[in-house]
């Protein structure tokens, strides 16, 4: 089969409505889901259910069988990360699976930011398997700015500490048909792919964007680490989450997610989507 964990998240559900709608029936297809209610709809398409969490190593036994080909969708509870992936690496190589595609970060090992960490981890456990891999080091998706506007559009600004940085971002779902694509094609072994939307933005031309699709008046506020920390946790972010954002933010004035190498494009075989058009959809 076709597996596919985290499939009850943002991405996962992505990936599976590209595998069907690129033909893959629904009997080859299997989530890996810890919350089997929320996967109800999954069901309902005749994807296979597999239940395991990360954080429960003897849960993972059923979760892979000889032969799968396995996307592990990095789990989401930053910090417990290295040890979930662990798990699932061992089990995924127990099981014997056929592939193992992971959701890394952009960079890989040159990432140099807290939020690289766990990524760059799990990697290094996937080569140490040798299990046969493929790495889809992801850039930012444009959701996690666009997830967003309703600070920006209350004050009318766009805040970061990023000065003129640049982030090469693409649409979650362009991530997800990448994902399909190393799952369904061939000639993806061993290989690593730095992916990233097709045209890298400063925050000015996003709040500019945002402005031109609402009609309102948005200007682009940089601000310094600290003063930005301080409107994070202000906001109601936990300080340590706040403090990765900042640190994020300092990767991109470095240029750490600005690469548009065009990998992300040729996988897909189409353009990245602009972020005019996933801010629209937002605004919508
Ligand atoms: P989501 O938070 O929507 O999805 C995360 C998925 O991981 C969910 O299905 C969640 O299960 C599952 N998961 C988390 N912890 C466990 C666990 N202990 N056991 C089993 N499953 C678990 O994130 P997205 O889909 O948007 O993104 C996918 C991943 O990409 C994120 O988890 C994160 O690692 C990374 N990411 C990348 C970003 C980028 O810009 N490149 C931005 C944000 C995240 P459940 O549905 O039950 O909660």
């Amino acid at each position: 089969s076709i597996v596919v964990t985290g499939a009850t998240g943002a991405l996962g559900r992505l990936v599976i409505d590209e595998l069907l709608a690129s033909g893959v029936p629904a009997s080859g297809i299997a989530a890996v889901v810890r919350n089997k209610e929320k996967a109800a709809g999954l069901a309902e398409r005749g994807v296979e259910l597999r239940v395991a969490d990360y954080s429960a190593p003897e849960t993972l036994a059923g979760a892979f069988r000889a032969g799968d080909r396995v996307l592990l969708i990095s789990g989401s509870e930053v910090g417990q990360r290295v040890a979930q992936h662990a798990a699932v690496v061992a089990a995924a190589k127990d099981a014997g699976v056929a592939q193992l595609a992971y959701t890394g970060i952009l960079g890989g090992p040159e990432a140099d930011f807290r939020l690289a960490d766990e990524h760059k981890a799990t990697e290094q456990l996937i080569l140490d398997s040798g299990l046969p891999y493929t790495f889809l080091r992801n850039g930012w998706y444009t959701e996690n700015y666009t997830a967003h506007l309703e600070p920006v559009l209350a004050h009318g600004a766009v805040v970061s500490n990023a000065g003129e940085g640049r982030v090469a971002s693409a649409a979650r779902a362009d991530y997800a048909a990448a994902a399909a694509a190393v799952l369904t094609g061939e000639g993806h072994l061993g290989r690593t792919y730095e992916l990233s939307g097709d045209v890298a933005w400063s925050f000015a031309e996003y709040a500019a964007e945002v402005a031109r699709a609402t009609g309102k008046e948005i200007a682009y506020q940089a601000v310094a680490p600290e003063v930005h920390l301080g409107i994070l946790t202000g906001a109601g972010i936990p300080a340590p989450f706040a403090e990765i954002l900042v640190d994020v933010d300092l990767a991109i004035g470095r240029g750490r997610l600005a690469g548009t190498s065009g990998e992300l494009s040729r996988l897909i075989g189409r353009p990245t989507t602009p972020i005019s058009e996933t801010i629209a959809a937002a605004v919508a």
